[in-house]
């Protein structure tokens, strides 16, 4: 048994999956494995959820002090600082993104940690006051710890999702087991290791290694688990929902997206302003492959520009280079995996069939690994399948409007609602429409920017809930009141019940 392969952590211990089993990682680059890990099953789950709910129980984590978990978050940003090259260089191999966005990666999760670091530990430690209106009465509002945390992870951004669930947990004193992506668990390993570096108590942090339906599966259901939160996709999100519905826990899901990216014809007025919003389009859509759930793979467009913007875009998505994340001058790997490929190539062959025009990309490159040539598919409309549901390749549909009315409602017009975009100079109208769009993260002349500090999540079938911010911290409390009588005496509500003389 090599290191390697001991890739579940348990109350303190890193060892193999109970069963022996292992899996092997693929490098997507050229489709050959390059790491084993543990392949846990559901003893290895039941274990670590028995190691979390002691340390949640009588371990010291939920009682350490606001101020402490807070420092021990922050040194946890000093660590990813001190690794960023190396864990950059690791998720850019497992997930297949360059090593810039690894390195970004690295940055947005060190910045994660310092955010909820600076929240629980602003906090007022006492609680929130509320006037009952009566000096005889105390009534304040505080907030704990919702318990064991079942946090359960996608493959296109493994890290900082993981952070994004693992710093708001442990700065509000929750102990959690994680499951990343069977796909792209390495990172995540590391930054339990970081967590326990940091000096996080024994059985606080605990990870399994291994696929959803069993490891995930059990999580959802657990009933000593509290509280699951989940970002993945639809199908597998209602499963989890459906699950943990028995044992009546806390549920958050951040599922997936089919963003739109309006554009009116007033912000390419000017060279520079077509240029811009040429060069964002090609962002929204074709950045990690497109394999972001809030990739702006729709591009809805004011049908005189239609022409003139698609072939600009259409020649710049042909100059993408494509490669290995780590070689100089490569802008974009490959998708993650065969199947993640192959769905793929499914949209893009339904597209064509279904009347969409090809103007760029539109198959795999010579060469071996996951490549798909970054796509441009005109003349779509809302009754194409590629239209409506979520590829996570770099396909991007063009629509187009003649109104502001009819921009707004093809903007909605998606069971999705995750984020979307307006380009316009008009500030008036730019409002407006950023009112309407019925979608968590609204962009004004922007596409993809976040900020730990603002609420992010979905409407519709997006998901439940928020990560990042206030909003995202309350997911993992539970408020609790507690109302003092300063001088109590009878109610007399049951007025024939007058006690003895
Ligand atoms: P996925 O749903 O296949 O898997 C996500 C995680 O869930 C994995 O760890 C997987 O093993 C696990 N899982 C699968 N079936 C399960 C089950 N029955 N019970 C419990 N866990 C189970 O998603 P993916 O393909 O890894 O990721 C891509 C999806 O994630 C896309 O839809 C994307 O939009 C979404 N996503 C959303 C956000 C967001 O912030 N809203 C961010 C990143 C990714």
């Amino acid at each position: 048994m090599t290191a390697a392969q001991q890739t579940i952590h348990v109350g303190g211990e890193w060892r193999a999956a109970l069963s022996g089993a292992t899996r092997e990682i693929i490098d997507p680059v050229d489709a050959t494995p390059f790491e084993v890990v543990a392949e846990g099953g559901v003893a290895d789950t039941d274990d670590a959820v028995a190691a979390a709910r002691a340390a949640f129980d009588f371990g010291a984590w939920p009682r350490t002090p606001a101020a402490e978990r807070a420092a021990l978050l922050r040194r946890v940003a000093v660590l990813l600082e001190r690794d960023r090259e190396r864990i950059g260089a690791l998720e850019s191999r497992d997930a297949g993104k360059t090593l810039q966005e690894g390195r970004v990666d690295v940055d947005c999760v060190r910045d994660a940690f310092r955010y909820f670091a600076d929240l629980v530990e602003n906090e007022d430690g006492g609680g929130r006051a509320v006037d009952a209106g009566s000096d005889e009465i105390r009534s304040v509002v505080v907030h704990e710890p919702v318990g064991v945390c079942a946090l359960i992870t996608p493959w296109n951004y493994p890290l900082l999702q993981a952070s994004w669930k693992i710093a708001p947990a442990l700065a509000a004193g929750n102990t959690f087991v994680i499951k990343p992506s069977e796909i792209t668990p390495l990172t995540t390993v590391v930054l339990v290791e970081l967590l326990l570096e940091a000096g996080l108590p024994l059985g606080a942090a605990n990870i399994v290694t291994g696929p959803g339906d069993t490891v995930g599966a059990r999580l959802a259901e657990h009933p000593q688990v509290d509280l699951v939160s989940f970002t993945g996709g639809l199908v597998s999100g209602t499963k989890v929902a459906r699950s943990a519905a028995d044992s009546v826990k806390k549920v958050a899901l951040e599922l997936g997206g089919k963003n739109p990216n309006v554009v009116f014809a007033d912000a390419c007025s000017t060279p520079e302003g077509f240029d811009t919003a040429v060069d964002q389009a090609l962002n929204a859509a074709f950045i990690h492959s497109g394999q972001v759930c809030s990739a702006g793979s729709r591009l809805i467009i004011e049908e005189p520009l239609r022409d003139r913007f698609v072939a600009e875009l259409s020649r710049r998505a042909e100059l993408i280079r494509l490669g290995r994340g780590t070689d100089a001058g490569v802008e974009c790997g490959p998708l993650v995996s065969a199947a993640q490929l192959a769905r793929t190539e499914a949209y893009v062959a339904s597209a064509l069939a279904e009347g969409a025009a090809l103007r760029a990309g539109g198959g795999r490159p010579a060469g071996p690994g996951y490549f798909f040539r970054p796509t441009v598919l005109d003349r779509c409309h809302r009754g194409m399948r590629v239209v409506r549901e979520e590829v996570f390749g770099p396909v991007l549909t063009v629509e187009t409007f003649r109104t502001e009315e009819e921009a707004v409602a093809l903007a909605n017009d998606t069971e999705y609602g995750l984020a979307g975009a307006v380009w316009t100079s008009d500030e008036h109208r730019a409002r407006r429409v950023a009112g309407l769009l019925r979608h968590g993260t609204v962009w004004i002349n922007d596409f993809h920017p976040y900020l730990p500090q603002a609420e992010w999540g979905g409407f519709g079938k997006s998901g439940i809930g928020r990560e990042l911010g206030p909003g995202g911290f309350a997911e993992y409390r539970e408020a609790k009141h507690i109302y003092q009588n300063l001088a109590p005496r009878p109610v007399r509500w049951f007025a024939g019940t007058t006690a003895k003389g």
